[in-house]
Order: structure tokens, then sequence, then C-alpha cells
């Protein structure tokens, strides 16, 4: 025990031991949960009987705690509570019981069939998410030079903003983009002592970019710096980073992990021990824990409890969605190939995609495998598209098609039930600029369809009537 205890040494012993006692039960629990499929998993999570008849009056659904922080029953266990001796959750800025529930789950989600110890953070937004993800490993060490890290060019607008005015503009971080993600030598070209990070989403959103993660992770861990990926369009359904070598995958919840719609979320899930050139060592062991308990503390990206069981409640059907949308996201990307509106196509479950290749080894549905072994591939909800245009820089036809929507929402949102068109150069897309679009690979003329689960006739008819009316 700690001898610069202030509270009595029995009652700091009381509370030190049911700490441990938490932590083990906590830990069986972890353990149990391991052994099921991704299905059960995203269930159940942590969350079962004992605790509900315990805990919860027998409710079989998870608490949504709405308190801003938890009592204590003294002196001493408020000192062991909050000096991290023991699991509590103390005010809810560091954490809350119901958000709880989520973490561990999406942490078990990442980690399926690796046996990897994984942590995970829950924050506001999938923005916060990256932030606190990146982060740390930009801090300002004053016996080093000013910091870069390396990224595929072809992300979010969102991130591009965060990465490049941010980080590069505000702060003087540079962010170093590389163009081709295939190409092994413009990574390693980009890389050098003052890099602390590479990062790279996949597949992107909208260009349902790809990169053969396996080959960057050992790439980063040659160099001593760890591997963040951003797999939001694919969610843990359809791919795990960790499994190929990825320390931290990060995730915009918004999107098919919450496909209602209730609301807006991000997670941060990292395996343990992780390589890092700064931070403190107990970063590396347990880089979600750290986070979560000293700088997301003291930076408050928060998730809502509500918010939190919102997302958990959509989680459980993960797989059986990301299943249908998959399969109706490729029929429509058939039907869109052949029609004579329709410049080009990009989904990477077509013959005709650039990184098929990359795409069949990445992109599988979770717990699909067939009697020899095999999994089945599933490319995700969303492909982006260009309309037929004389001038891809004057997009009157891609205005007639989408001004005709009349099903399909017209919005910038992804990964919904409901099926939804966006421009991404007037919209995700605008705020970069030309130059920024360019890097992205983003013209006027695309449309970036998020596939829902209405019935794919329905998808298709309307897409067919917009596309006529040009
Ligand atoms: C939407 C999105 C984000 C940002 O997430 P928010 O929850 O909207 O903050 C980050 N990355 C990707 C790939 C996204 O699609």
């Amino acid at each position: 025990m700690n001898a610069k205890h202030l509270g009595h040494d029995h009652g700091i012993r009381h509370w030190v031991n049911e700490g441990k006692r938490i932590a083990a039960d906590r830990k069986r629990r972890i353990q149990r949960t391991k052994n099921w499929k991704f299905d059960t998993i995203a269930t159940h999570g942590l969350y079962d009987i004992q605790q509900a008849t315990h805990l919860n009056n027998g409710s079989i659904i998870e608490p949504i705690y709405m308190s801003s922080a938890q009592a204590f029953h003294g002196f001493d266990e408020m000192e062991v509570a909050l000096a991290y001796q023991m699991p509590s959750w103390t005010y809810s800025r560091i954490a809350n019981p119901s958000t709880f529930f989520l973490e561990e789950t999406v942490a078990l989600l990442e980690a399926y069939g690796t046996g990897l110890d994984t942590g995970c953070v829950a924050c506001s937004s999938g923005m916060s998410a990256i932030r606190s993800a990146i982060e740390p490993f930009l801090i300002n060490d004053k016996s080093l030079p000013t910091p870069n890290f390396v990224s595929t060019s072809r992300v979010y607008g969102g991130t591009f903003q965060q990465f490049h005015e941010r980080q590069m503009g505000d702060k003087g971080i540079e962010v170093r983009w590389v163009t081709d993600n295939l190409d092994m030598d413009e990574w390693i070209s980009k890389i050098d002592k003052e890099t602390r990070f590479l990062y790279g989403e996949m597949p992107s959103n909208p260009a349902v970019a790809l990169f053969d993660i396996e080959k960057i992770a050992a790439l980063a861990h040659s160099h001593g710096i760890p591997l963040l990926v951003d797999a939001t369009c694919a969610s843990p359904a359809l791919l795990r980073p960790l499994e190929f070598g990825a320390d931290i995958v990060v995730q915009s919840a918004s999107k098919i992990m919450a496909a209602s719609g209730f609301s807006i979320a991000g997670t941060v899930t990292a395996k343990h021990n992780i390589v890092s050139k700064v931070g403190p060592d107990e970063m590396k062991a347990d880089f979600a824990t750290w986070m979560k308990l000293i700088p997301y503390r003291d930076n408050g990206p928060t998730l809502s409890p509500f918010n939190a069981i919102l997302t958990l409640n959509d989680l459980r059907s993960l797989r059986s969605r990301a299943a249908q949308m998959s399969e109706s996201a490729l029929t429509i990307a058939q039907f869109l190939e052949a029609h004579p509106k329709v410049a080009s196509i990009n989904y990477p479950g077509l013959k005709s995609h650039t990184q098929a290749g990359i795409a069949d080894k990445y992109l599988t549905l979770v717990d699909s495998q067939n009697k020899n072994g095999k999994s089945q591939n599933a490319y995700g909800y969303m492909l982006t598209f260009e309309v037929q245009e004389k001038d891809p820089y004057q997009p009157n036809n891609t205005r007639v098609f989408y001004d005709n929507l009349d099903m399909i929402w017209r919005a910038t949102d992804l990964g919904r039930v409901k099926t939804v068109a966006t421009i991404p150069a007037i919209s995700t897309h605008q705020q970069q600029g030309e130059k920024g679009r360019e890097l992205a690979s983003i013209l006027p003329n695309h449309v970036r369809l998020s596939v829902g689960i209405e019935h794919v006739d329905d998808i298709i008819t309307e897409l067919d009537h917009a596309l006529c009316k040009i």
C-alpha cells in the first residue's frame, strides 16, 4: 500500500482489495467474452445477468447512467478511487458506467480473432477520436526537432482539415501526404527520424482507396513508430486493422456502427504494448487506459452516456447490416457500371477496381467462413461514381441527377440504414479547395452513395429514374 495515503490504513486496504476484486471479475468476464463469436460479443459485451441483478434491478438492457458524478462511501474510497487504485468512474468527463459497456464491446470487436489485449476510449465524434489518438505522439519534446507524420492523402475531408490546418497550419507539425497509397517507395521516402507515426484511412472516404495495412505496419515498426488506421468505412465487421499489425484503430462510430443515425460518436482502440519514439512507458503499455486517465481527462472530448447506449444498441446488429448493405452496394455498383449516364464507378468489389487484389485481401465479412475456411468478401456500403459530363468542372448533369432524387436522401451522411447521396466537392470536401480535392482525387461530378437497408430494387429504380432525367 502507498505510504503517502491520507486515509485510514484499514479503510484504504479495504478499498484497494475491493478494487482488486472488481478488476479480477472484469478480467474474468473479458476472458469469457473473448471465446464468443463476433455477433455474440456485439450483442452482450460485458453486461450479463450477474451484473444486471447486482447493479441494475435485473434490467436486461444496459443502464443509461445520466449522471455527472459518482458518490463514494467515504474519505478512504474517494482517495483510493482518485489515485486510480480501484476501478471507478468518478466523473463523467473521465468515465461513465454506460460508456464503459460501449468501450469494452468495441475493444473486443476490434481485437476479434487476434487474442490481443486491447483497450478502447469512446469520444464525442470521429474527429475528436482522431485528434485524441494522434496528439499523444506529437508532443513537444524539447530535445527533439519539430515532429512530422505521414498519412495517406485520400482521407475524409474533416481529417484533411484537422491534419493540414489544425496540426500543420496552427502548430507547424508537418503532415506528409502519400499520393500513391500502394507505392512503398513513396511511403519510405517520406519517413525520417522526426516521423512520429504513420496514418492511413481504409477504405478512404469518399474515394474508396485502399492501402496494404500489413506492409505499412511492418514499415512503421521498422522505424520504431506506430501505425494508426481509420477503418470507419469498413467497420470491425469487415476489417479489423489490429489483426494486420496496426497499433491503433479509430472509428467514426457515427457511421455504420450507429447506423440508425441518432448520434455522433468516435472510438479509439489500441492494442497493448505499442511502439513509439515519445511518451511515457504507461502510454506504450496500455495506450487506451493511459489516454483516458491523462490527456482525455484533461482535454474532455467525452461522449454522452446516452449516445453511448444508442451506439451500443446499433452495434449489436452491425455484422448482419454490413452484410446486407455490402450485398446491395455490389448489386448497385454493377448496375451503375453498365449505365450510359455514368462515366466511371469506384467500388472495390468490382473486378474493374484498380485495387481489387488488396480489397479481396482485407475486406471480408467476419465469421463467414465456408467449409474450406475461406471467408466471403464484402466490400462495404460506400461507392462513388462520376456522372457523365462534357466537363467535370461544369457539373450540370450531376445537378439534374441529384435534384431528381426522391426517396434517396440528399445529405452529408454515411453508413446510415437509409440510402444517402452526397456530392463531396460541395460538401465534405468543399473547404480544402481545389488543391486539397485534387490530392484526394475528387471532382465536382463525383457522387458518393451510402447504401442503406431498403430493398435493393427500390434503390436501383430510384437511381435509374434520376439518371434518366439527364
Ligand atoms: C465521418 C468520418 C470521420 C469523422 O467522424 P465524425 O463522427 O463525423 O466526427 C472520420 N473518418 C471517416 C473515414 C469518416 O467517414
